[in-house]
């Protein structure tokens, strides 16, 4: 019991440490704090750890794969924001269209077509964010930056999905510093796409930052890190069956 105790006591520790350092990232840059929206990534993760960080008031959530997306979804309370953050099946949209906050990761208009097809068949609109790899690295899903245009230009023309903004993960680096020119990067291409289309006053999201980088990934103007292990610890993979 005491042993439990003190561990959900550091969960809520992790989050707010995360915050804390999100906000002296906002201060360095002169960004509002309010402007960030901690996604906690809880993959692998199990549902006591999700409960006791909504019990703290987090409520956007991030995962990757889709029956643990669901289950969760199923088992927890309604009013948290799940976020599509991974690699995403065509034939597995259908089992997150009716309630899914954003999607994270459309990089084809095939994806984007099939998330059309099912969100208009409840009838809603789902936000989603364009997945741009702009490290260029072979392991890794996203358009490039110089096919991301088009591809956005056609996820407008759907009126199912909403074109958000976009999210990138930046290569796994030693010192996050070397990430910058990627996020910088990213912030210039999602700049240069509004400006063109300027269609709404909708505030356009810049999902980028993790456990390594998402200090530097809000200096440069991320409006959205995607934060897992800083907050729930080193996952297990064995566990996930996937
Ligand atoms: C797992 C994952 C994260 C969280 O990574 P951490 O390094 O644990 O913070 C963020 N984004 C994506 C797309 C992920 O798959």
């Amino acid at each position: 019991m005491r042993t439990e105790r003190k561990y959900l006591i550091l969960l809520i520790d992790h989050l707010n440490e995360v915050k804390d350092r999100i906000e002296k990232a906002c201060a360095r840059s002169g960004r509002d704090p309010e402007d960030v929206t901690l996604v906690a990534v809880s993959k692998t993760k199990p549902e006591e750890d999700i409960m006791e960080l909504y019990e703290a008031g987090q409520r956007d959530f991030g995962e990757n794969y889709i029956q643990e997306l669901r289950t969760k979804h199923e088992d927890l309370p309604r009013d948290i924001r799940w976020h599509m953050i991974g690699h995403l099946q065509r034939n597995k949209v259908k089992y997150i269209a009716e309630w899914v906050t954003m999607i994270h990761s459309v990089d084809t208009m095939e994806l984007a077509e099939t998330i059309e097809k099912e969100a208009a068949k409840h009838d809603r609109i789902i936000p989603v964010l364009v997945e741009v790899n702009v490290g260029e690295e072979e392991s890794k899903f996203g358009v490039s930056v110089e096919d991301a245009p088009l591809l956005v230009k056609k996820i407008i023309s759907l009126p199912h999905v909403e074109f958000r903004g976009f999210m990138t993960s930046a290569p796994f680096v030693e010192d996050p510093e070397e990430d910058r020119p990627v996020f910088r990067k990213l912030k210039q291409l999602s700049v240069d796409t509004f400006s063109e289309i300027d269609d709404n006053n909708q505030v356009s999201v810049l999902s980028m930052g993790m456990t390594n980088d998402f200090e530097v990934a809000v200096e440069e103007g991320s409006t959205m890190v995607r934060v897992g292990t800083a907050i729930f610890g080193k996952r297990n993979y064995a566990k996930t069956g996937e």
